[in-house]
């Protein structure tokens, strides 16, 4: 095992999201490639964002992904626990340090004193900031004595641990996918690494957890590309070496709305969630790419390849040959739009070595309906079939006329066809039909080529008699895998149809 540790860390504040589950099989691809280890985090401090059956829904995508953790929740490990909830006591423990070193201080500003200082400032067309340039003037241990510090403590005032940043300092920091960054350390505020409620925040809980949990490389979505430099400088103030980051481009709305998010998932014209969500508010069942017939090894595919270019022209990777090319170098920077057609396409692909399933499929479909056909009649169908579908369910759509007569016609068609010049070109048409032995597709096709005018619109109503839309395969292959005695019942039954709707 080589010593590449990566994570994923989602926070079970609701389901995974296309972006979400993306960064987990980037950290996996990334660990198999290097021979490492995937871990997976619950990032679980916010116990207000904290929504049930989250945790559960990510375990479930990971497996259903086929890209399950190495240790971590679920899978255990070396460095329990992999709940930050549960990791309190750490978090109050290196914070202490932070505090004697002079890197972190108390601040006892309420909520109410920030408020209006953000409002006096903002009512001046300024921002405010917790700052070095502010701290100064406001409530904290850094203008107290050690008198009135533990004065404040010991009264049960309520207050935040904030991380003392140093200002003036032209800050290089380095992304894996984006390159050196430089920030001006000016720009950035005492962040609150404890809440008032005692609980360690996002950055501080990450950071340590981070660093004990011997990650090497954090690779996670952009929108944490502003904290990395806090992060840095933690590390920093802790003594510690940092690990690698990489921070992957947003997956964006096709409308130009910016990113996809779980919180508006019903306003896209695509899944975004990889399994099916119950919202627990509503009840309202969101659909996600498994229950829509996706296959998890195509879903995998899309989705490596929306923000990684493999550097060659082949788009068809199993999970193996992903481990195998993968590297954060070909990571793209700009955000990637999400485009359902190349979704489908995938799945498509994959489909076309999903025969057995199709067959299987079918079987099903036709033993409900108490219907039995040999298998090489079904071989056929899908053979034929195949190419028009995209998903293993639509195959029933597409080729049930090989099974059973439409159990209606599409209306418009019909409509028009409705008259007494249709039962008399389908009259002669089906005695045609009845002379020809053997009843197969080539002499079919010769009868039309040779003894029938108006050949289009004939073949048309020959369709539809057949199918019930206009839709479907080589009419002439129809008609051989129906048979004389089908086809013309076929042709029989519009006719009857056509005849009550017009006499
Ligand atoms: N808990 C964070 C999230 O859910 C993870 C950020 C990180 O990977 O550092 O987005």
């Amino acid at each position: 095992m080589s010593c590449v540790r990566v994570r994923f860390a989602p926070s079970p504040t609701g389901p995974l999201h296309l972006g979400g589950i993306r960064t987990a099989l980037y950290n996996y691809l990334f660990a198999k490639k290097h021979g490492g280890t995937f871990i997976l985090r619950m990032e679980d401090t916010d116990r207000k964002r904290f929504v049930p059956n989250s945790e559960s829904y990510i375990l479930e995508t990971l497996k259903w992904c086929k890209i399950e953790p190495d240790e971590g929740v679920g899978y255990g490990g070396l460095y329990l626990p992999y709940y930050q909830s549960q990791r309190g006591e750490i978090y109050r423990f290196y914070l202490s340090k932070l505090l004697e070193e002079g890197h972190a201080y108390y601040a006892f500003d309420t909520d109410q004193e920030l408020k209006s200082r953000r409002k006096e400032y903002s009512d001046r067309g300024l921002t405010f900031s917790y700052n070095a340039s502010m701290r100064i003037h406001l409530k904290n241990s850094l203008n107290m004595t050690k008198k009135q510090l533990d004065y404040q403590l010991n009264s049960g005032s309520s207050y935040v641990v904030r991380f003392k940043i140093k200002p003036g300092e032209k800050l290089k920091i380095h992304d894996m996918i984006r390159g050196t960054i430089l920030v001006n350390t000016d720009h950035l505020d005492d962040k609150i690494l404890l809440k008032s409620n005692g609980e360690a925040t996002y950055h501080l809980a990450n950071t340590i957890d981070d660093y004990l949990m011997k990650i090497t490389h954090v690779i996670r979505g952009e929108e944490w590309l502003p904290s990395m430099s806090l992060h840095i400088l933690l590390y920093r103030a802790f003594g510690w070496n940092p690990p690698r980051f990489a921070h992957l481009p947003l997956i964006l709305r096709n409308d130009g709305k910016g990113k996809i998010s779980k919180r508006n998932a019903d306003s896209f014209d695509f899944p975004i969630f990889p399994l099916k969500w119950v919202v627990p508010e509503t009840k309202k069942t969101i659909q996600g790419y498994r229950e829509l017939g996706y296959f998890p090894e195509a879903f995998v595919n899309m989705l490596a390849l929306l923000g990684w270019n493999p550097g060659m022209k082949k788009e068809i990777f199993s999970l193996q040959e992903l481990k195998d090319s993968f590297s954060l170098e070909n990571i793209n920077k700009s955000g990637m739009v999400f485009n359902l057609k190349k979704a489908n396409w995938f799945n498509k692909q994959y489909l076309k070595k999903k025969k057995e399933e199709l067959l299987s499929f079918l079987y099903r479909k036709l033993q409900n309906r108490s219907l039995f056909y040999e298998k090489d009649y079904l071989w056929k169908v899908i053979h034929l079939t195949i190419d028009r579908i995209h998903f293993i369910h639509e195959i029933w759509e597409h080729s049930f006329y090989f099974f059973v007569s439409p159990s209606s016609y599409e209306s418009s068609f019909f409509n028009k066809i409705c008259h007494k010049n249709t039962i008399v070109q389908l009259e002669i048409c089906k005695n045609l039909l009845s002379d020809i032995h053997p009843f197969t597709s080539e002499n079919l096709r010769f009868l039309f080529e040779t003894k029938i005018q108006n050949k289009c619109k004939i073949m048309q109503l020959f369709r539809f008699s057949l199918v019930g839309s206009l839709k479907g395969s080589d009419l002439f292959i129809i008609l051989e895998m129906l048979g004389k005695k089908e086809s013309i019942q076929r042709i029989e039954n519009i006719m009857k149809e056509i005849k009550e709707k017009i006499f």
